[in-house]
C-alpha cells in the first residue's frame, strides 16, 4: 500500500468483478456469464446518428448539463415511469457511474449514513465512503427483498441521510412492486432521508411495469433518479446516462460535474436523443430476446441450485450452498476446471456469499453450453 496515496483510497477495495474480469482477460476458450454488459450492438438507427453528427463536425464541449433537446427528451421519458418532471431538473452524466459519484458528493456531509440495501452492485459503497459517508448495510437475503420492519429498524437506529435503491436489481434481477415502493417512500418521508433510486434496468422490467420511486407522492423532492444508456440501449462503451433531482441537489451536482468531468461526450449524447425518441421497437425486441433467454436459463439453473426467478436486469442469483463451496472458491474452480466465468457474490456485499451472479446476455447456444459445463462441474464436487 502507498503511503503517497490517500488512506480512504488505500482502505477501500478493488472492484471483485474486475478481479475475475482479469483472470479470463484474453481467454478465447472462456464462455463469460462473469460481465453485466449486453451482447446486442448499439441499434443501427443510433448509431447512424452517431455517425452523421461526426460528418457534420459535432465534437465540441456541449452546455455543461447536456444537450437541451436531449434533457427535454429524457424528461418527457420519465414520464412513462410516472415521473413529471422538467428539463432543468436533468443532468446528462458520463454513465451512471458518474452520477453516484457525484450523488454522493453533493448531499453527504463527513459521517453521515448512508443506508445500502445488499447485494448491491460494487459502485455505491466505495463511493459513499469517498464522499466521506458512513456505509450501513442491509442484508436483503435470502428473498431479496427490502422488509419493511427491517428498514425501519435501521432507519430508529441509525438515522441515515440516505438510502440508495436498485432496482430491477444488480445482481439479484428482483424489482419492486407499487406498494414495497410505497412502504420505502413512507420511511424515507418519516425519517427525511433522500433517496437515491438506480433505475439503469428499469426498461428491463419482465414482470409488469417500471415505477420510478419519484412519481410517488412526496418523494419527488427528495429522490437523486440514476438512469442511463448502457444497459437498455447496449450503448456501455459511450459514456452516457442521467440523473434527475430536485433544484437544490441538481444544482450542487452541476458543480462538481462542471469541475471534473465537463460535460458528456456530445456524439454519445446525439446518440441518446435518437434511442430515447424512436428506438422503441428495438427496445421490445431486445426485452423478448432477454426474456426468452431468462426463462431457458433459470429453468435449467434450478436443476442445480435453489435460483429466485429474475423479474429484470440480465442476472440470476443462484446460492451455491448444496455444492459446499465458498462463493470464491466456487467461481474461481469453475473458471479453472470448466473455463465458465461467474462473479462471486460476496462481491456484492458479506450476505453474497453463498452465492454467485450469472449474467444471461449471451446467445442462448453460448448458455446452453455454460449450463453443461456448470452441470459437469457440480456433479465432479458433489
Ligand atoms: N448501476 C448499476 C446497477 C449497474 O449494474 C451498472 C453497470 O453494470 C452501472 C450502474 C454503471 O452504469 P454506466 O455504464 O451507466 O456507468
Amino acid at each position: 500500500m502507498s503511503r503517497r496515496t490517500s488512506e480512504r483510497v488505500n482502505s477501500i477495495r478493488p472492484s471483485g468483478i474486475r478481479r475475475f474480469f482479469d483472470l479470463i482477460a484474453g481467454r478465447r476458450d472462456v464462455i463469460s456469464l462473469g460481465v453485466g454488459e449486453p451482447d446486442f450492438q448499439v441499434p443501427w438507427r443510433i448509431r447512424d446518428e452517431m455517425i452523421y453528427s461526426l460528418e457534420r463536425g459535432y465534437t465540441s464541449y456541449t452546455s455543461n448539463k447536456g444537450l437541451k433537446e436531449l434533457r427535454e427528451a429524457i424528461a418527457e421519458y420519465y414520464r412513462k415511469f410516472g415521473v413529471d418532471t422538467s428539463s432543468e431538473n436533468v443532468i446528462v452524466t458520463t454513465g451512471v457511474s458518474e452520477g453516484i459519484d457525484i450523488a454522493m458528493r453533493s448531499i453527504l456531509n463527513l459521517g453521515d449514513t448512508v443506508l445500502i440495501p445488499e447485494p448491491a452492485y460494487v459502485s455505491y459503497k466505495p463511493l459513499a465512503f469517498l464522499a466521506g459517508g458512513e456505509v450501513v448495510a442491509i442484508s436483503t437475503a435470502p428473498d431479496f427483498r427490502l422488509n419493511y420492519d427491517k428498514l425501519i429498524r435501521y432507519a430508529r437506529k441509525f438515522c441515515p441521510k440516505v438510502i440508495v435503491i436498485n432496482y430491477p436489481n444488480n445482481p439479484t434481477g428482483i424489482t419492486y412492486s407499487k406498494k414495497e415502493l410505497e412502504e420505502i417512500a413512507d420511511i424515507a418521508v418519516e425519517f427525511d432521508m433522500i433517496v437515491i433510486s438506480d433505475e439503469i434496468y428499469a426498461e428491463l422490467t419482465y414482470s409488469g411495469r417500471h415505477i420510478s420511486i419519484a412519481s410517488l407522492n412526496g418523494m419527488e423532492d427528495r429522490t437523486i433518479v440514476l438512469n442511463g444508456f448502457s444497459k437498455a440501449f447496449a450503448m456501455t462503451g459511450l459514456r452516457i446516462g442521467y440523473a434527475i433531482a430536485p433544484d437544490d441537489i441538481i444544482d450542487a451536482m452541476l458543480k462538481i460535474h462542471q469541475y471534473c468531468m465537463l460535460c458528456a461526450p456530445i456524439v454519445s449524447q446525439i446518440g441518446a436523443i435518437e434511442a430515447l425518441k424512436n428506438c422503441e421497437e428495438e427496445l421490445e425486441r431486445m426485452r423478448a430476446v432477454y426474456i426468452r433467454r431468462r426463462n431457458f436459463f433459470v429453468k435449467r439453473l434450478r436443476k442445480m441450485f435453489e435460483v429466485i426467478m429474475p423479474e429484470g436486469a440480465f442476472y440470476a442469483f443462484p446460492s451455491i450452498r448444496n455444492t459446499g463451496l465458498s462463493s470464491e472458491d466456487f467461481a474461481e474452480r469453475l473458471l479453472i476446471e470448466k473455463r465458465v466465468a461467474v462473479v462471486p457474490g460476496n462481491a456484492f456485499g458479506d450476505c453474497g456469499e453463498g452465492y454467485v451472479r450469472c449474467s444471461y446476455a449471451l446467445d442462448i447456444e453460448r448458455l446452453k453450453e455454460a449450463l453443461d459445463r456448470i452441470e459437469d462441474f457440480v456433479k465432479s464436487v458433489q
